[in-house]
């Protein structure tokens, strides 16, 4: 079998796909069910049937690409990840797992290869949280951590639900058709950028993911009392900012000493009340997100969050409420699929290093329902979410190359 991938064809796919976005080259922004998502879904479904690939989509969206294997009724190698972008993003994100995916199959496919497990491209529904504040809504539902009443209680900035813009965006059936039952998949494995620094750093091309790390959010209101700058003097004061200045450090505090360097904790927001040079502020909402790959050393941190925020708030005399958004479960990836990527790597000559995702993929939560891993490739200074994102070609097909190995390896 002799697998090729075609460089000339992904690169031209990537640059078109890139062109369909609410913003101007090179900016990238496709926003679930906007009219550049839903042409992007339709430009992608387009090249699934031209490549002879059977399209289904679920109620939500998620697109599912089918080469049929001899067997039917044998379960599913899947591969595939996202193509919407947040605002102001680049075309790599998502886009290499759904693309490369698709040429992994069409090289397979060229190959004379001839899978005995169907082997399904799946396009995920809103990986970014834009719309709905919640990352992986497709991932979510299809693997039952997100229920159906609680997806229909999600609204827009506009007020509009879930299911009013699934419906309007021509999505049929209810979402509790969503879920996919445990036995659907033999095996997964997405391709992507790594989204950080390290393979770049260490010179080689491919990483195996075995671990995904998982955040848990909230948001954190301070309540103190306002006045006036001049006038109230500093034993009386029950300065929220303060509060918050105090519990953001003990936030970090809590992510230092868990013992790991795998625990990390980021205050990336805070809006002050009234927000006046000559007012004392009276409220504070900060969020915070803290993440590690082990699930009993972060939910640690979160208690010590919890215990800190108890105590500042006795000794400052504040009420400090804590909204907790998420708190998802880490993944350690399947060694089915670890070890097909990794033999995949060796039969092609490919370096390649064991490597944690830091951030979270739909893997994550695909991962609950099938035996999962994930391929990284570098992108350039890590640069990822932005505009001058950048994976080079070489690189993709690479990737490409490795998922097609593993593909087939995993449907023989
Ligand atoms: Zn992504």
């Amino acid at each position: 079998m002799n697998v090729a991938i075609d460089s000339e064809r992904l690169r031209a796919e990537m640059e078109e796909l890139a062109s369909i976005s609410e913003a101007d080259p090179p900016v990238v922004t496709r926003i679930l069910f906007t009219p550049a998502d839903m042409k992007a879904r339709a430009w992608m479904m387009e090249r699934c049937k031209a490549a002879g690939l059977s399209v289904r989509q679920d109620a939500i969206g998620n697109t599912f690409a089918r080469w049929d294997g001899s067997d039917p009724k044998a379960p599913v190698v899947g591969t595939g990840s996202h193509i919407d972008a947040i605002p102001n993003a680049g075309k790599y994100d998502g886009v290499v797992g759904v693309l490369g995916g698709l040429e992994a199959i069409r090289a397979l496919q060229a190959s004379g290869f001839h899978p005995r497990n169907p082997i399904e491209l799946l396009i995920l529904t809103a990986e970014e949280p834009t719309r709905f504040g919640i990352g992986c809504l497709g991932s979510r539902l299809l693997s039952g951590s997100l229920s159906p009443e609680a997806a229909r209680k999600l609204r827009d900035k506009d007020g509009e639900s879930v299911e009013d813009v699934r419906r309007k965006a021509g999505m049929q059936g209810d979402l509790e058709q969503v879920k996919l039952p445990g036995e659907y998949y033999k095996a997964f494995a997405e391709l992507h950028i790594e989204q950080g620094p390290i393979l770049e750093r260490e010179q080689v091309p491919l990483g195996v993911v075995t671990k995904i790390a998982a955040p848990a959010s909230a948001r954190i209101f301070v309540e103190g009392a306002g006045g006036h700058a001049g006038g109230v003097l500093m034993p009386d004061r029950r300065d929220a900012l303060c509060v918050a200045a105090e519990l953001i450090l003990a936030i970090e505090n809590a992510a230092r000493t868990s013992g790991s360097t795998d625990t990390v904790a980021t205050v990336g927001m805070c809006d002050v009340f009234p927000g006046a040079v000559n007012s004392i502020p009276s409220s504070v909402r900060i969020s915070v997100d803290i993440r590690d790959t082990n699930l009993a050393r972060r939910d640690a941190a979160l208690r010590a969050m919890e215990s800190a925020s108890r105590e500042i708030a006795a000794g400052r005399r504040v009420q400090i409420q804590i909204e907790w958004l998420n708190a998802d479960a880490p993944a350690d990836c399947a060694p089915l699929v670890v070890d097909a990527l990794s033999a995949a790597c060796r039969k092609h000559g490919q370096k390649f290093i064991p490597m944690i995702s830091r951030a979270y993929h739909d893997s994550l939560f695909s991962s609950r329902i099938a035996p999962v891993a994930m391929l990284f490739i570098p992108c350039r200074n890590g640069y990822s979410h932005r505009p001058d994102e950048y994976a080079s070609i070489e690189d993709i097909t690479r990737g490409s190359l490795v998922l097609a190995e593993t593909l087939a390896s995993l449907s023989e």
